[in-house]
């Protein structure tokens, strides 16, 4: 009896992770992780996009006021980029089912990373992503400014700026040398030597990742839901990354300008 009750209370107790592992995942922390890292990108990667491809194909005059290549019309897919990004989404979606076991693995060796345990506090999630976010932006500007070094561009960066006018689906486009080194490493590196994580502030991080760069490649100064919107001295975006695909090159960083300002290649589409 008394067993019973305390199995009850630890089912309630159990998180929302737990009980999906247990349910659905063969109690294989591995797939649960999985699983919810790729869900989390695809949810986040799709919703926007969605709302970026109804703005490509219905001209609403309130939100196109936002768009900033205003001077050229609006891309509305040919046959032949359906294609590139249709291949280089697929390819984005094998690497990453490919990947995660991987990272599995390694968040491990260097710690442990929890996917059934109790949620972390508040407080442990708000200062592990910070410190994600301002890791990442460090190395993405740097491998971002090599990747921009003559032999580097021409051999493997060049892919990723196939269209001086982006929108938010060629974010995935990219060399896999290019994926590995500049986005994968930048995301993953400092989650794996952290000691102890959790699995909802892993893919809190990547929703957060994944919107960055979606909102860095939309082609719109949106307000409100961009992040350059709030703190536009601080934040990089939409205008900085718009920039730098249009004439292929400065604004290297991902979510801060500090970088760019301290190297002096910062600037912006409005101070055109
Ligand atoms: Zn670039
Ligand atoms: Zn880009």
């Amino acid at each position: 009896m008394n067993v019973t009750i305390v199995e009850q209370f630890d089912e309630n107790k159990a998180t929302f992770f737990a009980k999906i592992c247990d349910k659905y995942f063969y109690s294989s922390e591995l797939l649960t992780f999985c699983f919810c890292i790729f869900t989390t990108f695809q949810i986040i990667f799709w919703l926007f996009n969605s709302f970026l491809l109804y703005i490509e194909y219905n001209d609403i005059p309130s939100i196109d006021q936002y768009r900033l290549q205003k001077h050229k019309p609006k891309l509305r897919f040919q046959p032949d980029m359906i294609k590139i990004i249709r291949n280089g989404i697929i390819r984005h979606q094998i690497s990453s089912v490919v990947m995660l076991p991987v990272m599995y693995y390694l968040l491990n060796a260097f710690g442990h990373v929890s996917v059934t345990g109790p949620i972390p506090s508040l407080f442990t999630i708000v200062w592990q992503l910070s410190i994600f976010i301002l890791a990442e932006d460090f190395l993405f500007f740097w491998t971002h400014y090599l990747f921009h070094t003559r032999w580097l561009y021409k051999h493997i960066h060049k892919k990723h700026h196939l269209y001086k006018q982006p929108i938010g689906v060629v974010a995935v486009l990219a060399d896999p040398l290019e994926s590995l080194f500049q986005n994968q490493l930048g995301i993953w590196l400092i989650p794996i030597l952290l000691k102890e994580k959790h699995l909802l502030t892993l893919c809190l991080w990547i929703l957060i990742r994944v919107y960055q760069t979606v909102n860095a490649h939309c082609g719109y100064d949106l307000p409100y839901i961009s992040t350059q919107y709030y703190l536009p001295w601080l934040m990089s975006g939409t205008l900085a990354h718009d920039y730098h695909h249009q004439h292929g090159k400065m604004n290297y960083g991902s979510f801060f300008t500090l970088w760019d300002r301290l190297m002096n290649t910062h600037k912006l589409s409005k101070e055109d």
